[in-house]
C-alpha cells in the first residue's frame, strides 16, 4: 500500500515558491505579474500582444472515460503530467484548471485540486475565494437581474414621456443619451442622437423594453448550495408594490457570465458576449438583452480583472493557470481560452528554433468524461478560440472499467466491494467498450489520443496489461501506467513522453463534429449519434416550440451543449459499458447567446445543488495559533 498522506496534508509539506519566482522563470516582467499575496499572481494580458510573434506551444487535452461517482483523476493527471513534462523533463509546461466552486467545496465532492502527490498548492487558497473571480461573476450577474426587476417596475409605475425623461435625464441643462444607448438605437433603427429629436413613438419604442415577466430566463446566483433558493418570490416587501414574481437562484458557477468569461478571447469579445446575453424576451416576442437594459459596459467594469487568468503553481514548483470555473452540469466545463492562450504563448518557441525540442506544453482539463468534456472543448470551445489540441490524453482507471463491465455500483463514502480490490481481468476486459468508445470518439476529430492509466495501489499488472491491449485495439497510439499519485510528476514521465511523442507526429486533418449551419435537431443528432451511440433524439413539446422561437430569433446556428449525466455515454446513469440503440430525450433548450450556445437539457439537472447530511464543511475549520485552513480535502 501507497504511504500517501491526506491531500491536504501533501499540499502543506511542500512550502510553495513566491509566485514572483515563477513568473520570472516563465519571462514574465514585473509590470505584466499583479501580486496577490506571496502564492497567486493575475497576469495582464498586455502579455498576449508582446508574445504574438511566437509559435504556439503544443496544446494537450486531458479527458476520461466515463466515471464512477469517486472520481477517476483528470485533475491529478492533469498536475502530474504537467509535473512530469516540466519538472522532470525540462520542458515549460503549463498545468491549465477550472477555479472550483464552493459549492462542491463544502458539499460533497471536495476540492479539484489534483491529489496525492500531483496538486495546484496551496490548495486552500485555490479551493476558496482565489482572487475573487467567482465573487466577481456573481457581482456581474446580480446586478444585471437586479436591472430587469427594477426596469420593469419603473416601466410599470411610469407613463412614457416621463419615464422616457427619467431614463436620459438632462445633464448640465442639456437632455443627453448614455453612450450604451446609442446601441439600442442602433438596434432600433433610430438614427437620431439628440434624445429631444424623437417622436412620442419612438420615444416608447426605446423607453419600454416590455418585458413579459414569464418569459424571463435570468436568475440570481450565489456560490452556495443553499437548494432552498431553487425556487423564490421577490419583491415583497411594501416598497415594490406588490410587483412580485417567482423566479430562482443558480450556483454562481453557472452563470451565463462564467461561460462568457470563459470562451472571450480578449476584453473587446468579453464586452461585445455580455452585451449580446439575452434575459427574456419582450410581450412581442423580440429577444431582450443586457445592452438594451443598458447594463452590458458595468458588467465589463465588474469583469475587467477576472478576465486576467490567476498563476498559481504545482507541487513541483510548475505554473498553473487557474481561470474560469463554467459549470460541468450545463455549461463547457473547461478552463478559460485566455488562459490557454497565454499559456501556449509562454510555452511557445521562437522563430528559429525547432519546436519538436523546444516547445513547451500546456495540458488542460475537460470536466466530466470526454462525450462531455470533451466534445464540449472541441466544438465549442476550440471553435471559440481557434485552437485544436495536438492530442488528447483519456484517463482511465481499473475501478471504473470494472464498473462498465458489470461491477457493482460504487458508493462515495462506502467501502469498495470485493471486485475493485482484488484481480478480475474478466469483468474489466468486458468494461473496456467503454474505454474504446471514448477512444473512437476523440479520434473522429483527427487528433491523436494517448491513454493515462492512473495506477490505484490495488492495480495488479495483469489488469493493466489488459487496458493497454484493448485501448492500442481501439486505436489509441499508446496507453500508458501513471503513478503521479503516489509518486509525483516522476511516475508519470513515461506517460508524458509518449505525450510529447503523439505531438509531434505529423498533424491529421482536424474536423468538427458538425457544422453550426446545420438546423438545431441535426446538430442534435450528431453529438447523440456519434458520441453517445445514441438511436435518435425525441424533442419535448416545449422543446419543440423553443427550437421554433430560436430559429425565429436568428439563434438556430449556435454550437450545442448538451447537459446530461456524466455516468454513462447515454443519458441515463443506469446504462454502463458502451450502449447503443437508445433515444435520447430533449426535454428543454436554453438560449446563451453571450457565451455564444444553446443548451439543451437531457434530464433533470439542478443548476444549485443542495448539501448532503453531512456536508464537507463540517470538517473546516481554523487552526488557532498558526491560521492555517484545516479539514478541505
Ligand atoms: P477527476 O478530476 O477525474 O474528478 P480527481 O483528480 O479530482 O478526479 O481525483 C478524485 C480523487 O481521487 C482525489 O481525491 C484524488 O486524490 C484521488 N485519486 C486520484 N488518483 C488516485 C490514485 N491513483 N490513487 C488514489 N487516489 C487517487
Amino acid at each position: 500500500k501507497a504511504n500517501v498522506p491526506s491531500d491536504i496534508e501533501v499540499s502543506r509539506s511542500q512550502r510553495p515558491k513566491n509566485v514572483k519566482v515563477i513568473g520570472q522563470e516563465l519571462g514574465i516582467t514585473e509590470r505584466e505579474l499583479e501580486l496577490y499575496g506571496a502564492h497567486k499572481a493575475k497576469v495582464d494580458l498586455a502579455l498576449l500582444n508582446r508574445l504574438a510573434y511566437r509559435k504556439n506551444g503544443k496544446y494537450v487535452l486531458v479527458a476520461g472515460i466515463t466515471p464512477t461517482p469517486l472520481g477517476e483523476g483528470k485533475s491529478t493527471t492533469t498536475m502530474g503530467l504537467a509535473q512530469a513534462l516540466g519538472a522532470h523533463l525540462g520542458k515549460i509546461a503549463f498545468a491549465n484548471v477550472r477555479q472550483p466552486s464552493q459549492g462542491p467545496t463544502f458539499g460533497i465532492k471536495g476540492g479539484a485540486a489534483g491529489g496525492g502527490y500531483s496538486q495546484v498548492i496551496p490548495m486552500d487558497e485555490f479551493n476558496m475565494h482565489l482572487t475573487g473571480d467567482i465573487h466577481a461573476v456573481t457581482a456581474a450577474n446580480n446586478l444585471l437581474a437586479a436591472a430587469i426587476d427594477t426596469r420593469m417596475f419603473h416601466e410599470a409605475t411610469q407613463k412614457d414621456r416621463a419615464l422616457f425623461n427619467r431614463l436620459v435625464p438632462k445633464r448640465n441643462g442639456v437632455r443627453q443619451f448614455a453612450p450604451i444607448m446609442f446601441r439600442r438605437l442602433k438596434k432600433l433603427g433610430i438614427d437620431k442622437t439628440n434624445p429631444d429629436d424623437l417622436t412620442d413613438e419612438e420615444v416608447n419604442r426605446f423607453a419600454r423594453l416590455d418585458i413579459d415577466p414569464e418569459t424571463i430566463t435570468w436568475k440570481r446566483v450565489l456560490d452556495v448550495n443553499d437548494r432552498h433558493l431553487r425556487g423564490v418570490t421577490i419583491g415583497q416587501a411594501p416598497t415594490e408594490k406588490g410587483f412580485s414574481r417567482y423566479t430562482g437562484f443558480d450556483i454562481s458557477v453557472a452563470s451565463e457570465v462564467m461561460a462568457v468569461l470563459a470562451l472571450s478571447n480578449d476584453l473587446a469579445d468579453m464586452r461585445e458576449r455580455l452585451g449580446r446575453m439575452v434575459v427574456g424576451s419582450s410581450k412581442s416576442g423580440e429577444p431582450v438583452t443586457c445592452d438594451d437594459l443598458g447594463v452590458g459596459g458595468a458588467l465589463t467594469a465588474l469583469m475587467k480583472d477576472a478576465i486576467k487568468p490567476n498563476l498559481m503553481q504545482t507541487l513541483e514548483g510548475t505554473p498553473v493557470f487557474v481561470h474560469a470555473g463554467p459549470f460541468a452540469n450545463i455549461s463547457i466545463g473547461a478552463s478559460s481560452v485566455i488562459a490557454d492562450k497565454l499559456a501556449l504563448k509562454l510555452a511557445g518557441t521562437e522563430e528559429d528554433e525547432d519546436p519538436r525540442e523546444k516547445a513547451g506544453y500546456v495540458v488542460t482539463e475537460a470536466g466530466f468524461d470526454f462525450t462531455m468534456g470533451g466534445e464540449r472543448f472541441f466544438n465549442i470551445k476550440c471553435r471559440s478560440s481557434g485552437l485544436v489540441p495536438d492530442c488528447v490524453v483519456i484517463v482511465a482507471t481499473v475501478r471504473a472499467l470494472k464498473v462498465h463491465g458489470g461491477g457493482p455500483s460504487i458508493t462515495p463514502g462506502a467501502a469498495l466491494p470485493e471486485v475493485y480490490r482484488t484481480e478480475n481481468v474478466e469483468i474489466l476486459r468486458a468494461g473496456c467498450v467503454n474505454l474504446a468508445k471514448h477512444i473512437q470518439n476523440a479520434k473522429q476529430y483527427g487528433v491523436p489520443v494517448v491513454v493515462a492509466i492512473n495506477k490505484f495501489t490495488t492495480d495488479t499488472e495483469a489488469e493493466v496489461q489488459c487496458i493497454k491491449e484493448e485501448a492500442l485495439k481501439a486505436g489509441a497510439e499508446d496507453a500508458i501506467p501513471a503513478n503521479h499519485w503516489a509518486e509525483g510528476g516522476k511516475g508519470a514521465t513515461d506517460l508524458a513522453q509518449g505525450v510529447i511523442r503523439a505531438c509531434n507526429k505529423p498533424k491529421g486533418e482536424f474536423k468538427y463534429l458538425y457544422n453550426v449551419d446545420m438546423t438545431i435537431e441535426e446538430k442534435l443528432e450528431a453529438i447523440t449519434k456519434n458520441m453517445y451511440g445514441a438511436a435518435g433524439i425525441e424533442l419535448s413539446d416545449l422543446a419543440k416550440v423553443q427550437v421554433e422561437t430560436y430559429k425565429k430569433q436568428g439563434f438556430g446556428n449556435l454550437p450545442i451543449c448538451i447537459a446530461k449525466t456524466q455516468y454513462s455515454l447515454s443519458h441515463d446513469p443506469e446504462l454502463k459499458g458502451a450502449p447503443t440503440g437508445f433515444t435520447v430525450p430533449i426535454r428543454d433548450i436554453k438560449l446563451s447567446p453571450g457565451a455564444g450556445y444553446l443548451y439543451a437539457k437531457a434530464a433533470d439537472i439542478q443548476t444549485i445543488p443542495g448539501l448532503p447530511t453531512a456536508p464537507g464543511y463540517l470538517n473546516v475549520d481554523v487552526n488557532r495559533e498558526t491560521g492555517e485552513i484545516e479539514g478541505l480535502f
